[in-house]
């Protein structure tokens, strides 16, 4: 038996019955990760050692996005100007895994600071989709979903500003959750967009997806945006029917450019459901249309004030250019960035400091924050009439590396329907849904009300208890490229 294919709940069986041993789970993901990850490129440092303690209660190792800190590891966002950056501290998220007795297996690729879908733009080069690896695994978090669907990983964090659990997830044929805003503490995770991001599980089932939210969710007094409500037990929600549940489908999220196949996927979804008991209505967002660009105006405006950090002196990458130009300290500030910095990164300080100086603030970043409030209504108001909202997660399957590098506006539009929950702050988890002609991966989004991730589990788990989709497994040739 492949260990590392399998689930952590299958695995955890195991280990209750005797059959394996924590050590053979470890060299198992290990000999995957030197077998595969030459082509697929997940990982961008794995540990060291490799030991769970004794008494561990959930002794399956875990990889984790290299924006979260890991104390005592290089922890870098994938970009230059952290390079040699080691982490003081462990995140929250990191502590709460570690109490639960998980062993942390590695940091995982992903879009320079998270600003991206395709994890192409990481220093340490793309990572390829374990299903076609002409293809992009998505992104930002395309290591963590990588990793997971190669079985180079058993189960992975990464984190959601836009899309970025979801978009990969779907793309690479796993589970992604993206959290209610404030249910995970974001203490320690290096901030992109700070009212946008949530941390989340990249999993091979609805079941693991569960169990690690349980260890994760929280309030935690170093967040202060981490909200004071008590977490449930998710696997109880883990229930194979949606009798008595209404779902709605927005009508203004059948765009054009939406593929055949993602469509078809989708009503085969609609159909499992509605056989075990789900009634569908059709509801309307009809501020959907405004998401995509007041995304590009909140996310790069805060994401130009989070960067400002990382200007040379704290964090990482230090330059002085060599002949004097300035004063020595802007000299070093400038260098340093220009160097530190990929073009994409560059783009979002330019764009972000742009919409919040005082000529466009009014216009850009105040407008932008308003309509925000109007697509959040747009949400509330749908959710009087249903209890979830199901939409595809991407209006295609993976496109292939290079095709969209070099055309910003078409890489935004992939979030096209991903984008709303994190301005929302709603709940929204990806579900493996089919495959195209070619074999890619599609996946379904389904949303619910703040703090419903029950929902999402109830609703996920009937389907994927009525399918199979989650048990396909890529099959990736050993070896480099
Ligand atoms: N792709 C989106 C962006 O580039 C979302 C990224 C994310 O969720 N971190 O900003």
């Amino acid at each position: 038996m492949n260990l590392n294919t399998c689930t952590a709940h299958e695995l955890l069986d195991l280990l209750k019955q005797g059959k394996t041993s924590v050590g053979e789970i470890f060299s198992s993901l290990l000999t995957a990760i030197k077998t595969f990850d030459g082509t697929v490129n997940a990982y961008v440092r794995t540990a060291r050692s490799t030991e769970a303690a004794p008494d561990a209660k959930v002794p399956i190792p875990v990889s984790i996005k290299d924006n979260i800190n890991i104390e005592g590891w290089e922890t870098t966002c994938s970009s230059k100007i952290l390079k040699n950056y080691i982490a003081p501290y462990d995140a929250t998220v990191i502590q709460k895994l570690r109490s639960a007795g998980i062993p942390i297996l590695g940091h995982t690729n992903m879009d320079e600071f998270a600003f991206g879908s395709s994890t192409e733009t990481s220093c340490y080069g793309p990572t390829r989709n374990p299903w076609d690896t002409s293809c992009v695994p998505g992104g930002s978090s395309g290591g963590s979903a990588a990793a997971v669907a190669a079985g180079e990983a058993i189960w992975a964090l990464g984190s959601d500003t836009g899309g970025s659990i979801r978009q990969p997830a779907a793309f690479c044929g796993v589970v992604g959750l993206k959290p209610t805003y404030g249910r995970v503490s974001r203490y320690g995770l290096i901030a992109f967009a700070s009212s946008l991001d949530q941390i989340g599980p990249l999993t091979k089932d609805v079941t693991d997806s569960a169990l690690l939210m349980n260890i994760i969710a929280g309030h935690d007094t170093m967040d202060s945006t981490s909200a004071e409500v008590p977490v449930p037990d998710y696997t109880r929600a883990l229930i194979n029917d949606c009798k008595g549940l209404t779902i709605g489908i927005p009508k203004e999220y059948f765009i054009e450019g939406i593929s055949t196949e993602v469509k078809e996927a989708l009503e085969g979804a609609i159909s499992v459901l509605k056989n075990k008991g789900a009634r569908f209505i059709e509801v309307s967002l009809p501020h959907t249309e405004y998401a995509v660009s007041t995304y590009y105006i909140i996310a790069p405006a805060e994401a130009s004030s989070n960067l400002a950090r990382f200007d040379g002196v704290r964090f990482g990458l230090r330059v002085q250019p060599q002949k004097p130009r300035k004063s020595a300290i802007v000299d070093m500030y400038e260098e340093t960035r220009d160097r530190g910095f990929g073009r994409e990164a560059k783009r979002r300080v330019m764009l972000g400091t742009y919409v919040l100086s005082s000529g466009y603030y009014d216009a850009y970043y105040l407008r932008g924050q308003k309509v925000r409030t109007l697509i959040r209504r747009d949400f509330d108001t749908a959710f009087e009439h249903c209890d979830a909202i199901l939409t595809p997660t991407t209006p295609t399957t993976a496109f292939k590396i290079g095709e969209k590098l070099n055309d910003p506006v078409s890489m935004y539009l992939s979030d096209i329907f991903t984008i709303s929950a994190n301005l929302s702050g709603i709940p929204a988890m990806s579900v493996p849904c089919g495959f195209s002609k070619s074999g890619l991966p599609i996946g379904f989004q389904i949303c619910a009300k703040p703090f419903a991730e029950e929902m999402l589990f109830r609703i996920a788990y009937t389907y994927e208890q009525n399918t199979g989709w989650h048990k396909e497994r890529p099959s990736l040739k050993a070896g480099g490229l």
